[in-house]
């Protein structure tokens, strides 16, 4: 038998607004923001208490996590695309031939190769399994990153 508890970002505040630029794609190449929701399925044997993990310690780690996201710049540092130059007070970015001068402390810089859905869900997921909130019952993570309504991606790891 499998239990699994889920969280969606929507409903339970876990949302973050942010810009970013994918030069990878025409469109998405021009500096654009969403507002993001997170998402988390966590399967689990519950404990003797019934409980697989406690959500509002669940929801705090989450939200500390996109606290860092809201209303910045999401900056990918391991771009192959974009050139992004790390400046104390700017930070520029080319991409696609146009130059970006961002103010650095509006910026925050991810270890992802492209700010995608998909990416930040690695992303969080990550920072989620590095938390040390994750106890010895918890056998699998998905953590999901809608972009807007009605679009996201999902990834998932087992522990
Ligand atoms: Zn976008």
């Amino acid at each position: 038998m499998n239990s699994y508890i889920t969280i969606d970002g929507w409903r339970s505040n876990i949302r973050f607004s942010s810009a970013h630029i994918i030069p990878e794609y025409e469109k998405c190449g021009r500096l654009h923001g969403h507002t993001y929701a997170v998402h988390a399925k966590i399967t689990g044997k519950p404990d003797e208490k019934g409980i697989i993990m406690d959500f509002t310690a669940f929801k705090k780690v989450l939200r500390d996590i996109v606290n860092d996201l809201d209303h910045r710049v999401l900056v990918p540092e391991k771009s192959k695309v974009a050139i992004i130059k790390k400046g104390k007070n700017n930070v520029n970015i080319n991409s696609l031939g146009k130059n970006y001068e961002i103010p650095t402390k509006d910026c925050v810089f991810l270890p992802i190769k492209s700010t995608s859905a998909e990416n930040l869900s690695s992303y969080i997921l990550n920072e989620l399994i590095n938390s040390e909130l994750l106890t010895k019952n918890i056998k699998e993570i998905e953590i999901g990153v809608d972009e807007g309504f009605g679009q996201g991606a999902r990834i998932s790891k087992k522990l």
